[in-house]
C-alpha cells in the first residue's frame, strides 16, 4: 500500500522544458531565445560588478547568520521602498515586506487579497506571465482576465482594456498590471494611457496590483516607474510586487518585496501585521544574502553609480539587439516588417511566430522560441544575427 505509487506525473513547465531540450541539443549553432534571463554578448548571465563588490564587503562585515525579522532586513526594506516609491507616498502609509523574489511577493500578495479582501477577484491581462495564473490560484484568489493585446498581437488593445476594466469588474476587485516591460509581449501603455488606466481603476474602486519585475530594462529606472507613479497619484491603495532578479542579476538569490500602500497609517500597520502572519506560515522569514547585497549597493554612492551604469548597459544592449534584428530581417527578401519590435520594451517580444513555426525553428535550425512566439531578445547572438534572421525568414516563407 504505497501512497505515492499512484501519483500522476505533472506536465513539465513549458519554458523550463525547452531549457532542458536546449541543453541536450548537440548542434553547435543552437540559439536559445526561450529563457527568461538576461544574457551578455558572450551568452552568459553575468554577475554584476557592483554585486561582486558588495559580496566582498559582506564577507568581511557579516557577523551572524541569525534569522531576519519576518518582514525582512530593515535597511533593505527602506532602500527598496525609496527605489519603488521615492517620496510619492507618505512612509507611514506603506507596509514594506521583503519577499523571496517577485514570485514570493506575488504569492503573499495573492494570499492577502484572498484572505483579507474577499470576495476580491484578481484580473490578469490577457496574455500575461503564465505563472501569474498559477500563483493567484494557489493563493486562493479567484482569477479573471482583461483584454490587453490587440488582434495584431503586437500592440495594446487600449479601448478593449478600458472597457473590460469598466464593465467586467466590481468595486474591490484587484487588477494586476505589469508596471513596465510586459511579459510576454513587450507591449506597454504610453504615459497618457497610464493616466486613463489609473483614472478607471480609481473611479471603479479597484485595487491596483503592480508587478514591477523589470525596472530599468525599458527606458531607464525613472522612466519605467511612470506608470506606477501615475497609479499611485490617483489611487489611495495599491500593492507593488517588485523583483530584483533582473535589474541586479540576482535571479537565484531570490530578492523581491511587497509594498502595500494603505490610505492611512493605521490601515498600513494592520495590513503589515496580516502580511507577517502570512509569511510566518509560508516560509517564516526571508533569505538574507541577496537582500543584503541590494541594501549594500543602494547605501553606497559609488556602488549605486556602478549599478546604474551596469543596468544601463543591459538595457542598451537589448535595444541594440532589437535594432540589429529588425535591420537583419529587412535584408531578408520577402520577410515581413519587424519594426514593431522597436516600440516594445524589455527583454521580451511577441515575434508573431505561430506554435508550428516555433517548432520548425527549433527542429530545423536549433533556435528555441516559446510556443506563443515569445522571444527573449537578450538571447540573440549578435555575431550571428544574419544567420538567425535567415532561419526566421526560412520558417516564415
Ligand atoms: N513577474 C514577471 C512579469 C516576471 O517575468 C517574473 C520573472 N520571470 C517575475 C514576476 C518573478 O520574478 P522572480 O524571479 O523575482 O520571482
Amino acid at each position: 500500500p504505497h501512497r505515492f505509487d499512484s501519483i500522476p506525473l505533472a506536465p513539465p513547465d513549458a519554458i523550463l522544458g525547452l531549457t532542458e531540450a536546449f541543453a541536450a541539443d548537440t548542434r553547435s549553432e543552437k540559439m536559445n531565445l526561450s529563457v527568461g534571463v538576461y544574457k551578455d554578448a558572450s551568452g552568459v548571465t553575468p554577475i554584476l560588478k557592483c554585486v561582486k563588490e558588495a559580496e566582498k564587503q559582506l564577507i568581511e562585515s557579516e557577523k551572524t547568520k541569525g534569522y531576519l525579522p519576518i518582514n525582512g532586513q530593515p535597511d533593505y526594506r527602506s532602500q527598496v521602498q525609496q527605489l519603488v516609491f521615492g517620496d510619492r507616498v507618505e512612509s507611514d502609509r506603506i507596509a514594506m515586506v521583503q519577499a523571496p523574489g517577485g514570485t514570493g511577493a506575488l504569492r503573499v500578495a495573492g494570499e492577502f487579497l484572498a484572505r483579507q479582501c474577499s470576495p476580491t477577484r484578481v484580473f490578469l491581462p490577457s496574455p500575461t506571465w503564465a505563472n501569474h495564473n498559477a500563483i493567484m490560484q494557489s493563493a486562493g484568489a479567484p482569477v479573471e482576465s482583461y483584454t490587453y493585446l490587440a488582434d495584431d498581437r503586437r500592440s495594446l488593445n487600449f479601448e478593449g482594456m478600458l472597457s473590460d476594466l469598466r464593465d467586467k469588474t466590481r468595486p474591490g476587485d484587484a487588477v494586476l498590471l505589469h508596471a513596465c516591460c510586459h511579459n510576454p509581449t513587450g507591449v506597454d501603455p504610453t504615459a497618457e494611457q497610464w493616466q486613463e488606466i489609473a483614472r478607471v481603476i480609481s473611479s471603479q474602486g479597484l485595487i491596483p496590483v503592480l508587478d514591477f519585475a523589470y525596472q530599468g530594462f525599458g527606458d531607464g529606472l525613472e522612466a519605467d516607474a511612470v506608470g506606477l507613479h501615475t497609479v499611485l497619484d490617483k489611487c489611495a491603495e495599491a500593492i507593488v510586487c517588485s523583483s530584483y532578479s533582473k535589474n541586479f542579476g540576482l535571479y537565484s538569490e531570490r530578492v523581491g518585496a511587497i509594498g502595500l500602500v494603505a490610505s492611512n497609517p493605521a490601515a498600513a500597520s494592520a495590513s503589515l501585521s496580516q502580511l507577517k502572519v502570512l509569511v510566518r506560515s509560508n516560509y517564516s522569514n526571508p533569505p538574507r544574502h541577496g537582500a543584503a547585497i541590494v541594501a549594500t549597493i543602494l547605501a553606497d554612492q559609488e556602488l549605486t553609480r556602478l549599478w546604474k551604469t551596469e543596468l544601463d548597459e543591459m538595457r542598451i544592449r537589448i535595444t541594440q539587439l532589437r535594432e540589429k534584428f529588425v535591420e537583419g530581417m529587412a535584408k531578408q527578401a520577402g520577410a515581413p516588417d519587424f519594426s514593431f519590435l522597436l516600440k516594445q520594451k524589455g527583454m521580451f517580444s511577441y515575434s508573431g511566430l505561430t506554435a508550428m513555426q516555433a517548432d520548425e525553428l527549433r527542429t530545423k535550425y536549433g533556435v528555441y522560441v516559446v510556443g506563443s512566439g515569445r522571444i527573449n531578445v537578450a538571447g540573440m547572438d549578435e555575431d550571428r544575427m544574419d544567420w538567425l534572421c535567415g532561419a526566421v525568414a526560412g520558417v516564415l516563407s
